[in-house]
């Protein structure tokens, strides 16, 4: 399911599945941590600016999105604090990346569950 962000003129999603995790995902005035994008990880929800042009919407998106990916998967025990955030950003540009240069690597990487009758 999307939601229409008037900002960046388009739909965007408004749930992520992270791990077993569905964060719901909100656009807003402001996301009550002073920063552009926030994740509670204890709601279970991620808030995102609604003031930003669309590339730096999705990175943000993404960048609060690899936030939950280290905290589920616990990844905090190979990433030392104080490199979490140079950790997310790198990872957030470097996916979003992959995406962008290989749309038919996600119709692959969903055709296996097509195959598999999921
Ligand atoms: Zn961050």
């Amino acid at each position: 399911m999307k939601k229409v962000i008037n900002n960046i003129g388009g739909e965007m999603i408004n749930k992520v599945k992270i791990g077993e995790y569905i964060y719901t995902v909100e656009y807003g005035k402001n996301t009550g941590s002073g920063y552009i994008g926030y994740i509670d990880y204890e709601k279970g929800k991620i808030k995102i600016k609604n003031t930003l042009h669309y590339r730096k919407t999705i990175e943000t998106l993404l960048h609060e999105i690899i936030h939950g990916i280290v905290d589920y998967y616990m990844l905090r025990k190979v990433i030392k604090d104080d490199y979490e955030e140079y950790f997310v950003d790198v990872m957030a540009k470097a996916i979003h990346a992959l995406l962008k240069d290989n749309p038919e690597l996600v119709e692959d990487i969903i055709r296996e569950d097509n195959l598999l009758g999921k």
